[in-house]
């Protein structure tokens, strides 16, 4: 790389994302770097449709010419991600443990996790929506989140993260997660920090409970409002120790 190499702009990062389904254009998983089909050495300037995602490991074969060229812009015309409505798994996100701590907007949930065991930090009606287990001393996450009329968003299944490719961007860059729906409206974000899980924003949704995680707090809705019977906000809590955090329903 050249040191007067620029680099690529936002927005156009971000229309490469989208034209790849926001995973490699390979094999579609949602962990990528952003490459140049004519080598950028050659062509000197940055131009969208000469740039795709890859994976680490594709982007590794085409350097050493495993993978050509020509292979290359097949996978391009036709990224593996735009077939279906979700990103192929990537296996997996990182926690360290055995002391796991989610920070969840201000609450913290924090838990020593024994070996074959588990921890919900949140559970609604038996389903966790963010939590972990811990398995061969490997800490796996557990994420669900769905937008707000409940369709797929992300899922974390025992550490393997897969995307929807409906979502208007995503972006995995350094320790964070961020999907947003438009300019400027971030619906999802987490980042992972050794054993500090920190969702900041996000909506989970098992009907008849929908849970918002905003700045502010959590919110708790259910049968689509929230109320003093039915529904409460949860503002700096702090829940240490327990077998689960916050638990909605059964
Ligand atoms: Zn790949």
């Amino acid at each position: 790389m050249s040191e007067s190499r620029p680099a690529i702009p936002d927005p156009m990062k971000r229309s490469v994302r989208q034209r790849c389904g926001f995973g490699c254009v390979v094999c579609g998983v949602p962990i990528y770097q952003y490459e140049h089909m004519e080598e950028y050495s050659v062509v000197k300037e940055h131009k969208e449709d000469n740039i795709i995602l890859l994976c680490p490991n594709h982007h590794q074969d085409k350097t050493s010419g495993r993978l050509s060229i020509d292979e290359v812009k097949k996978h391009a015309e036709n990224p593996r991600n735009k077939k279906t409505d979700h990103t192929s798994p990537y296996n997996r996100l990182f926690v360290s443990g055995p002391r796991v701590e989610f920070f969840v907007s201000n609450t913290k949930y924090i838990s020593t996790i024994e070996d074959g065991g588990s921890f919900d930090a949140i559970r609604i009606f038996g389903k966790t929506v963010v939590g972990c287990k811990r398995e061969n001393d490997n800490i796996l996450l557990n994420i669900v989140m769905t937008d707000h009329s409940g369709e797929f968003v992300l899922e974390v299944s025992n550490g393997e993260i897969i995307v929807s490719t409906g979502v208007w961007d995503y972006t995995l860059e350094g320790k964070e997660i961020i999907i947003r729906s438009g300019p400027g409206q971030i619906e999802f974000k987490m980042s992972i920090d050794g054993s500090v899980v920190t969702i900041e924003k996000g909506t989970f949704f098992v009907p008849p409970v929908k849970l918002f995680i905003e700045s502010k707090g959590h919110t708790i809705w259910r049968n689509g409002q929230i109320s003093p019977q039915q529904g409460f906000v949860m503002i700096n809590c702090s829940v240490t120790d327990c077998k689960g955090g916050l638990v909605i329903g059964n």
